[in-house]
């Protein structure tokens, strides 16, 4: 078990030298002994002791009262007093600062002891108690973004369809086919929005649940990318043209096929390619480039689209997070979560550079184990 480490405040060497050597014999480590309510306040800082024992009278301006009540601004640790005034006045000023116990001077070993442990105990069990109340808070805060989101992004498909059907219905072959196609196409649009959602939040159930399977494979990656980059970009009509490159450094072979999971690794293209096409203006190319070498496969996606504030960059991979400036641009804040938690499941990290209005790059390392295509 870990020692609890203590600071002494005690302006008297003798008494604070007494109590040092009765905590190093109960066990316990002191991380200081400190002369007045300055240092004490500095040492609590310092060290982030787990408990204190305070002198009330102290040498200097403040005593130990009022030191006290500075510390609990700054840290948790339990305060006991020490003191040899048990009157009314004092024990009153000294319970307005929440002390875990009052030991009047002198007193005994094994009473210090006690006193400690229980202050101890008792510090425990509120830390686990707030710990669980800031889960609860956080759960009820992911819970009511998620409903938000969810019923946000479901309703808008859901009005997209109603709008094109009812204009199917009641115009008939009245419509022109090219609009006639149109209504079909927003409606074939909006099904497969709200599959995407569906999935994201899936995958997200799965991946709090730790159930997200790896099942890594040898595969051929620079097909896949293909094929995954025809899906993303409809070839009749792409929205942003993809540049893709694709390059093997260092291997004797190139037809080296690394081991990697097929799955997780298309939501982890998936998301970035479709947010690089869907924050760029229609018609800006995006950059994909994936770089193999021995030790590990870079994926790079670089675009020139409305690019991330600052402000958002440190929370864009927490579920929900969406930047300030997506203004209409439809989202759930779901897509990064999910590519962080499939790029460590490989072992791998996902960065992200981005400037405001001048667009963003991703960059995904994926270590692998190569394995000889065809072995
Ligand atoms: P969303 O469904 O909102 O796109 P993501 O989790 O994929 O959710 O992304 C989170 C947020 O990160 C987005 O809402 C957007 O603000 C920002 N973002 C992600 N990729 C890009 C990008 N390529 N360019 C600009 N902003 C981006």
């Amino acid at each position: 078990m870990l020692q609890s480490r203590i600071l002494i405040v005690e302006d008297e060497s003798i008494i604070a030298l007494d109590i040092k050597t009765s905590l190093l014999d109960a066990g316990y480590e002191v991380v200081a002994i400190a002369v007045s309510g300055e240092d004490a306040i500095a040492f609590a800082a310092e060290y982030e002791p787990d408990l204190i024992l305070m002198d009330i009278r102290l040498r200097g301006a403040m005593d130990g009262i009022e030191a006290a009540s500075e510390i609990v601004k700054l840290c948790r640790a339990p305060i006991i007093f020490l003191t040899a005034h048990a009157d009314k006045y004092t024990l009153d000023r000294a319970k307005l600062t929440g002390p875990f116990g009052y030991l009047i001077k002198p007193f005994e070993d094994h009473n210090l002891i006690t006193t400690i442990e229980i202050a101890l105990a008792r510090a425990q069990a509120e830390a686990a108690v707030r710990e669980s109340l800031r889960q609860q808070q956080t759960f009820n805060e992911v819970r009511s973004r998620f409903l938000a989101v969810v019923s946000h992004e479901f309703r808008n498909p859901l009005n997209s369809i109603l709008f094109s059907s009812e204009l199917l219905e009641r115009y008939g072959n009245a419509i022109e086919p090219d609009r006639r196609d149109l209504y079909f196409r927003r409606i074939h649009g909006a099904v497969h929005r709200m599959n995407q959602l569906l999935d994201d939040v899936l995958i997200m159930g799965e991946a709090d649940a730790g159930k997200l399977d790896y099942k890594p494979a040898a595969m051929d990656l620079k097909q896949f990318c293909q094929e995954l980059l025809s899906e993303i970009q409809p070839e009749e009509t792409p929205i942003c043209p993809v540049e893709f490159t694709y390059q093997i450094v260092g291997m004797s072979t190139s037809d080296m096929h690394p081991s990697l999971d097929r799955k997780l690794l298309n939501h982890i293209l998936g998301n970035l390619l479709s947010n690089a096409v869907k924050y760029s203006t229609p018609g800006k190319p995006v950059l994909f480039q994936v770089r193999v070498s021995e030790q590990e496969i870079l994926f790079k996606i670089q675009d020139q689209g409305i690019g991330i504030p600052e402000a958002d960059l440190a929370l864009l991979f927490s579920d929900f997070h969406r930047a300030s400036n997506v203004k209409a641009i439809p989202g759930t804040g779901l897509g990064l979560s999910i590519v962080k938690q499939c790029v460590e499941i490989h072992g791998g990290t996902v960065e992200v550079d981005s400037i405001e209005n001048q667009g963003s790059t991703f960059r995904v390392k994926l270590p692998i184990q190569s394995i000889p295509a065809y072995a």
